[in-house]
């Protein structure tokens, strides 16, 4: 069986991996014009390896941990070093309580304690406790759910700077079900939110989020790696466009025909290359929207900044009028990303329906944003070094009615391409877990719809 994999990001190389698994292992070419890894890129910064996208994958989804051990990376996997999270509200830096998830509480009293919400606020977020039960579309935005049992302060202080800040969407519009589905299921299984996610399972020991300690870029280069040994071919070339033959076979032009095709690009290219092949699925992708982001690495010498100890970084609430949304401390997390002198910090900028920070110059750009962490950090120092890496259209918008819609654009390719199968972070979860999930998934649908027919 010859497969082109078209997309050579973790999505398409996780799809090569199982298409080459024993015991009947295809013949694969994967096509990317761009640097392999798509997001996962690592390059040097100061003599370190630094993360330019992506710096670690969510241990609680088994895809990701369970790729890195079949490449025999388990041992290099590191978790960081500082877990605890704050939130600038207000203009004040204050520590995320505990018990929230996603942002929603499962507990009042630290919520309290935390000061991050107003007297009125408080009081609104503990309403949820006697408020009669919702009736919920059947697929609300994450913003209603919460703000409907907690309130808007609970909505736009701490939900929509975590679950928003995860996708670079505002809360209004992303769907509980496909963003936040512990919130939806605990909002449907309980009259009282709060005491729906109470209910659920306590998450498991062990750290939250691991990074190969060179980098996820390692992830990336060991896999290449293990594919040419498996006979993968790699073209630097960028796919035009896939259309059916006869016998299910599929022609990638312009590279000619292929037993099947695994499309793991961009949902916006994706919506290009099926165009003709199959104009129904191309439709409904075009309506994935996208957002922007852009990631500043910023160098200081770190005495001449003060972070807080054992922190990892910090998150902006909604309102607070600054171009930055997040702001991680590297150095902290990833001790192994700076020499003892130096501290690095990455400030993100952009999300869907904010493309300030794009259309700055660097220089501007790294200006401004230095201006905030300042701001906030409460410390008048300057990098003495920078980097900027823009993500153009890197976040796919899982607004409400996502699932029903991928579930439409994959029942549209069957019927019309059925030698090509989808895979990627448009579809079912953009973290590196979810995307390895759904190229491996993406492999066996088509290895089982060709042995099929
Ligand atoms: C700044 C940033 C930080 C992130 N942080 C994290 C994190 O910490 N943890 C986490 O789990 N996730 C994180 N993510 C998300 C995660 O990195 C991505 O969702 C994931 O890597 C996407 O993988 P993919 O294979 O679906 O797509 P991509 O990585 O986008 O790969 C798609 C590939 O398709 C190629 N392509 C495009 N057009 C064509 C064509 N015509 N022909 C052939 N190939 C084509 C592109 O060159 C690209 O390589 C982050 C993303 C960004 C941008």
């Amino acid at each position: 069986m010859r497969v082109a994999v078209v997309g050579g990001g973790i999505a398409g190389l996780a799809a090569a991996w199982e298409l080459t698994s024993r015991p009947d292992p295809a013949e694969v070419t994967v096509f990317d014009p761009g640097p392999l890894g798509g997001r996962i890129q690592t390059e040097p910064f100061l003599g370190h390896r630094v993360d330019t996208g992506a710096d670690a994958f969510i241990a609680r989804v088994p895809e990701g941990i369970a790729l890195a051990m079949e490449l025999g990376l388990d041992e290099e996997l590191v978790a960081p070093a500082a877990r605890r999270a704050l939130i600038l509200v207000g203009g004040r830096l204050r520590p995320l309580p505990e018990g929230l998830v996603l942002g929603a509480p499962a507990r009042l009293r630290p919520l309290l304690a935390s000061r991050i919400l107003s007297p009125a606020g408080m009081l609104r977020a503990a309403l949820d406790l006697v408020l009669p039960t919702t009736t919920w579309p059947e697929d609300p935005s994450v913003a209603r759910v919460v703000g409907t049992r907690f309130g808007a302060q609970v909505a736009e202080r701490l939900v929509d700077p975590l679950v928003g800040g995860i996708h670079a969407g505002g809360t209004e519009r992303l769907s509980a079900e496909s963003t936040a589905p512990q919130l939806a299921r605990a909002a449907r299984s309980h009259r009282s939110l709060l005491l729906g996610l109470r209910a659920l399972p306590p998450p498991p020991d062990g750290p939250l989020f691991l990074a190969p300690r060179a980098g996820m870029g390692r992830l990336v280069d060991r896999l290449v790696e293990a594919l040419g040994e498996r006979g993968v071919r790699f073209e630097a070339l960028a796919a035009s466009g896939i259309v059916g033959e006869k016998g299910g076979r599929v022609v990638v032009e312009p590279f000619g025909a292929f037993d099947g095709a695994v499309v793991a690009t961009p949902a916006g290219v994706a919506t290009d290359l099926v165009l003709h092949g199959a104009p129904g699925a191309s439709d409904e992708l075009r309506s994935i929207r996208s957002a922007s982001v852009v990631l500043a690495t910023l160098a200081y010498r770190r005495s001449d900044l003060a972070v807080p100890e054992e922190t990892s970084g910090f998150l902006v609430a909604r309102g607070e009028a600054r171009l930055m949304t997040a702001c991680s401390f590297g150095s902290a997390k990833w001790p192994h990303w700076s020499d003892h002198d130096t501290m690095v910090l990455r400030v993100s900028a952009g999300r869907a329906g904010d493309e300030r920070a794009l259309e700055l110059s660097d220089d501007d750009l790294v200006d401004q944003l230095q201006r905030d962490v300042a701001g906030a950090l409460g410390t008048p120092a300057s990098p003495s070094h920078w980097r900027v890496n823009r993500w153009r259209e890197a976040f796919p918008q899982y607004e409400v009615g996502h699932r029903a819609r991928v579930e439409r654009i994959e029942a549209a390719l069957r019927r019309d391409l059925p030698g090509v199968a989808l895979a990627g972070a448009g579809l079912r979860g953009s973290g590196i877990p979810a995307c390895v999930a759904s190229g491996r998934h993406a492999a066996r649908a088509l290895r089982g719809r060709t042995s099929g027919t």
